[in-house]
């Protein structure tokens, strides 16, 4: 009885608080083209290094992305109804419970998978790189348990295998890559022919070239030789659709892991999905509240599936924004961001080689398999110098270096692992790297036309001011920059 009556008064609370939502909606559907409208901070002006200000342009969009104003409105209004989530006894701890377990659908649904289907089962993380950590810790205990990644990784694909693999005395090893930056499907299969692997790990999408192998060919090969595929999803979900489900069962993806806030929801937060037969088996090692059954003096008995991998209190403001993103993201649908993307991709990447001695990573040809990021360099200016100037004078957010992906980066600049122990011990400025531009949903044409017009201008001040150096005046000058 009281339980009813409790649960009337969370539906009339829940009812209440979904009509002031409804005032606050949106007035019009968002899309690839008014969506610039709803993105916070967009006008927001930064001071130049000669004292004038303006808005800044944001080609950082790789690294996280800024929040959606609807996705801000969703998190302050949910707030209201914030209450301990899966432990307390409240109206607003169970209205809080009830929508971080309805997120858990929308998650599965937004990867191709139907809530009802048991395959499938998700756990929140922090982000990308927490996910695979704990994949790696619940999935790797034996000496048997090789994992095969490739050298295009970002490090947090790379280094959880390596580390884990060394505790249990396993391996990691590595698929190469061509020198557009794409992976070697042979050698991946060679790779799986000759050893004897129970994992393959790979990126749906590159943060360096923006390549995006081909998952579901990768999952065949895993499955033909008996391992299991993990895909680091963090730079495909704010771009592409993506299911977890190939055309065939074989080409199904068994793990998928990403982060909210390279989704517009900076809130952190982020989800894995995986084969829940498997998952039940395995257990991170991450311990704490919320994720058993009974604890006695000397005795534990754990929980199993999602909440095993849950362990302490649950970050709420992540779910809720993660789960409003993912709305949002279909609202304006990916096959409109795709075609937004190509357009900024063709315009940045046909701009950057008409300017001489600029190299651009990866195929500059055919941009089908790439999503919205471009990585370049020019003989002409120190990168590190160039970035800084572009940010400083130019207000536009880049970033420079080796983007958590050093062995993929070097290799695509032609470094060997030998040539580049030489700059363990340098700083950023004089250490090998790239610019790299990498577009949101937001971004237009007038950016990109804007950036090619900086990058002239700064790359020719550079030259000028290198010209008049001489050749100590120009080591001191890249030693001790004064931009
Ligand atoms: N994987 C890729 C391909 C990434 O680009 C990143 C971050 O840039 C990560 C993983 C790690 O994501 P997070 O920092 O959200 O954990």
């Amino acid at each position: 009885m009281v339980r009813a009556a409790r649960t009337a008064l969370l539906l009339l609370l829940a009812a209440v608080l979904a009509a002031g939502a409804a005032f606050a909606e949106e007035p019009e559907p968002i899309t690839i083209d008014n969506v610039r409208n709803y993105i916070v901070g967009i006008d927001e002006p930064v001071t130049l290094s000669d004292g004038t200000s303006r808005p800044m342009i944001n080609f950082d969009n790789a690294a996280t992305t800024p929040a959606l104003r609807p996705v801000m409105d969703e998190v302050d209004a949910k707030l209201r109804m914030y209450g301990s989530i899966g432990r307390g006894f409240s109206l607003k701890s169970d209205y809080s419970t009830e929508l971080y377990q309805e997120t858990r659908d929308k998650v599965l649904s937004f990867v191709g998978v139907n809530p009802k289907d048991e395959t499938y089962i998700m756990f929140y993380v922090n982000n990308t790189t927490d996910g695979l950590n704990k994949l790696a810790t619940a999935l790797i205990n034996s000496s048997e348990d090789i994992v095969l990644t490739t050298r295009m990784e970002h490090h947090a694909n790379d280094l959880p295998w390596r580390e884990r693999c060394k505790v249990v005395g396993s391996k990691v090893i590595y698929a190469e890559v061509d020198g557009q930056g794409r992976v070697i499907y042979e050698d991946l299969e060679r790779q799986l022919k000759e050893n004897p692997v129970r994992y393959v790990s790979v990126t749906a999408a590159s943060n360096v070239t923006g390549y995006m192998p081909d998952v579901h060919r990768i999952a065949k090969l895993a499955h033909q030789y008996g391992a299991k595929i993990i895909v680091d999803g963090a730079q495909i979900v704010a771009h592409r659709a993506f299911s977890m489900l190939g055309e065939t069962p074989e080409e199904n993806i068994d793990f998928f892991v990403f982060s909210a806030h390279k989704m517009y929801s900076p809130y952190g937060g982020g989800a894995v999905v995986g084969l829940n037969e498997v998952l039940q088996e395995h257990q991170p090692t991450f311990y704490g509240g919320g994720t058993v059954h009974l604890v006695q003096d000397y005795a534990v008995s754990y929980k199993t599936g999602s909440e095993a991998y849950e362990a302490g209190s649950p970050n709420y403001p992540g779910v809720v924004g993660l789960g409003k993103a993912i709305d949002i993201l279909r609202q304006i649908g990916f096959d409109s961001i795709a075609e937004h993307e190509q357009k900024l991709n063709r315009r940045l990447i046909d701009g950057l080689l008409a300017i001489e001695n600029v190299t651009v990573y990866g195929d500059t040809v055919n941009l089908d398999d790439r999503v919205g990021v471009v990585t370049f360099n020019t003989s002409d200016a120190n990168s590190y110098e160039l970035a800084t100037r572009i940010a400083d004078r130019g207000g536009i957010a880049t970033r420079r270096g080796a983007f958590c992906a050093h062995p993929y980066v070097w290799r695509l600049m032609g470094y060997s692992d030998a040539e580049m122990e030489e700059y363990e011990a340098c700083d950023d400025y004089n250490t090998p790297g790239m610019i790299r531009v990498s577009f949101g949903i937001y971004n237009t044409e007038e950016e990109v036309d804007t950036l090619l017009e900086i990058l002239k201008e700064q790359i020719e001040e550079i030259k000028e001011h290198n010209k008049e150096l001489d050749e100590k005046e120009l080591w001191d000058d890249i030693m001790y920059p004064g931009y």
